[in-house]
C-alpha cells in the first residue's frame, strides 16, 4: 500500500521532495493507523510540515483512510511521536484540534488584533454576540491558528464541550461518504449535536451545491439553537464565486473580521516566538534580516526558520545573518524580486501624485524632496540593495544622500504622525 501511495504522490510532487523526504520513510500500517518512520528529525519535521496532507490525500484517493498518521523518528528505542492528527476522522470522533494553536502562542500586532479580540470573545461561551464569527484574509496569516485557539480555549473552559474543527474539504468528503453509505442521518445528527463548529476555508464550498445545501441547513440549525460557529475564508465571502448568495448573507450575520499581513515588528516577534518554541537559537538581527524580506506570509517565515534549523543542524554552525543569507539564498531571492526600486519609485510618485521624473530629478523643494527621501528609505527597508545601489537607482545620487534620507525619514516618522502614516501606507501597498 505504501508503494502505491508513493507512486500516487509521485505524479503530484516534485521529484526532489520525493527523493529527499519520502523515500527515506518506512511505513508501518497498524490497527491504529499509519506510522511513518523517519531516519532523523530533519526529515520528520519536513514531512510533518509539508507532506502530511499529500500523503493523507493520496491514501484517501486509494480508498485507504488510516485513523491517524504519525511521523516518528525511527530506530531502536521507543519512537517519539509528534503531532498526530487523524487523517480523516469518522464523524463521531474527537475534536481534531492542534493543541499548539492557542491564543497564548499567537503573536498580536496591528494586523491581527481585531481578529484576535473577536476570536477571544467567540471563545467565551457566555458571549454569543458574535455568532457566527467569520475570519477572512490571505494564506498563512493565522486564520486557522486563531480559529483553533477558539476551540482549544472552549475545551479548556469546559473539557466536555463538543467542539469540532473541520476543514471544508473534509466536510465535503465526509458528506459524500455519508451519502454513499446511507448514513446522512448520522452525519446530520453529529453536526447538529455540537456545541461549537469551527469550519475552515469555506471557499472550498464554491461550486459544490449539495455540500452548500447541507452546510446551509447545518448552519441554520446550529445558529437557531445558539451553538457557536466560527468560519474562515481566504477572502471576503461575497467575493467567492460559486458560493450561494444565501450562504454569503448568512455568513455575515455575526461579525466579520480580517487578518492582514503582519507588519515588520510583528513578523520579528513571531519568528522569535517560534524559534523559542522549537528551541532554536535565533539572534534578533537574523530575525530582522529574514522578516524584512519575507513579508506577506507567516507560514513562509516559519518555513525559513525550519530551513535554518535544518541547515544549522547538518552543518553544526550557529545561525548568523551571513549563514541565513546562504541557507535561504533561493527563498530570499524570490522575495527580493517582488519589490524593486522601480516599483517603489512608481508607487511613491503615484501616492504623492507627482511625476516620476521629479522624484528622480534634481529639484530640492520640500514637496519633491520628502517623497524622494521616503522612497529611498523604503528601498533600504524593503529591498536587498546597498546604499550605493539605491543612490544609483535614484538618478545617480551618492550613498551618503541615501543614508541621510533614511535617517531623516526615521526621525520624521517618530515625530510626525502624518509622515508615519504615509510611510506605513506605502509600505503596505508595496508589500501586500
Ligand atoms: P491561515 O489559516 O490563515 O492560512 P495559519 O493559521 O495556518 O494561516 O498560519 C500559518 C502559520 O503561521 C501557522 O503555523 C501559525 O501558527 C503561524 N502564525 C500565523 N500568524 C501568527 C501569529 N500572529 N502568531 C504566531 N503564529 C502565527
Ligand atoms: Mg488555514
Amino acid at each position: 500500500l505504501w508503494q502505491r501511495c508513493l507512486t500516487h504522490i509521485e505524479a503530484r510532487l516534485p521529484e526532489k521532495d520525493i527523493n529527499l523526504w519520502l523515500r527515506p520513510l518506512e511505513a508501518d500500517f497498524t490497527d491504529e493507523g499509519l506510522d511513518l518512520m523517519a531516519p532523523n528529525e530533519v526529515v520528520r519535521d519536513q514531512v510533518e510540515r509539508e507532506l502530511r496532507t499529500p500523503i493523507a490525500n493520496a491514501l484517501n484517493d486509494l480508498g485507504a483512510v488510516p485513523k491517524r498518521i504519525r511521523v516518528l523518528v525511527g530506530g531502536g528505542q521507543k519512537p517519539r511521536a509528534t503531532e498526530s492528527e487523524p487523517a480523516a476522522a469518522p464523524p463521531t470522533s474527537r475534536h481534531n484540534l492542534d493543541s499548539r494553536y492557542t491564543f497564548e502562542s499567537f503573536v498580536q500586532g496591528k494586523s491581527n488584533q481585531i481578529a484576535r479580540a473577536a476570536a477571544e470573545q467567540a471563545a467565551n461561551p457566555d458571549n454569543m454576540a458574535y455568532n457566527p464569527l467569520l475570519i477572512y484574509g490571505g494564506v498563512g496569516l493565522g486564520k486557522t491558528h486563531l480559529m483553533q485557539s477558539v476551540g482549544n480555549r472552549l475545551l479548556d473552559t469546559n473539557p466536555r464541550a463538543k467542539v469540532a474543527y473541520v476543514r471544508s474539504e473534509h466536510f465535503v468528503n465526509e458528506m459524500i461518504t455519508a451519502i454513499r453509505h446511507n448514513r446522512m442521518d448520522r452525519f446530520k445528527a453529529h453536526y447538529r449535536s455540537l456545541d461549537a463548529l469551527l469550519i475552515d476555508d469555506i471557499q472550498f464550498f464554491a461550486n459544490k451545491d449539495r455540500s452548500q445545501e447541507e452546510f446551509f441547513h447545518t448552519f441554520n440549525s446550529l445558529l437557531e439553537s445558539n451553538q457557536r460557529i466560527v468560519i474562515t475564508c481566504d477572502r471576503f465571502p461575497k467575493e467567492v464565486e460559486g458560493l450561494e448568495d444565501r450562504l454569503k448573507s448568512r455568513f455575515s450575520w455575526g461579525l466579520s473580521v480580517a487578518v492582514e499581513p503582519p507588519e515588520l515588528e510583528t513578523r520579528v516577534a513571531i519568528m522569535l516566538s517560534k524559534a523559542d518554541y522549537h528551541g532554536i537559537t535565533l539572534p534578533q538581527e537574523v530575525a530582522f534580516f529574514i522578516a524584512k524580506r519575507v513579508r506577506s506570509n507567516v507560514r513562509d517565515l516559519e518555513g525559513a526558520l525550519h530551513r535554518l534549523k535544518a541547515s544549522a543542524q547538518i552543518t553544526g554552525t550557529p545561525i548568523t545573518v551571513d549563514f541565513a543569507k546562504q541557507a535561504l539564498h533561493d527563498m530570499l531571492a524570490v522575495y527580493d524580486r517582488l519589490v524593486t526600486l522601480e516599483n517603489i519609485q512608481r508607487t511613491v510618485a503615484e501616492y504623492y501624485k507627482m511625476r516620476l521624473a521629479d522624484l528622480l530629478g534634481k529639484k530640492r523643494t520640500r514637496s519633491v524632496a520628502r517623497p524622494r527621501q521616503i522612497a529611498m528609505a523604503l528601498a533600504k527597508e524593503l529591498t536587498n540593495h546597498s546604499l550605493p545601489e539605491i543612490g544609483q537607482g535614484f538618478g545617480g545620487r551618492d550613498h551618503t544622500t541615501v543614508l541621510h534620507a533614511c535617517r531623516k525619514v526615521k526621525e520624521l516618522r517618530e515625530t510626525d504622525a502624518r509622515m508615519e502614516e504615509d510611510y506605513a501606507n506605502l509600505s503596505r501597498i508595496l508589500t501586500s
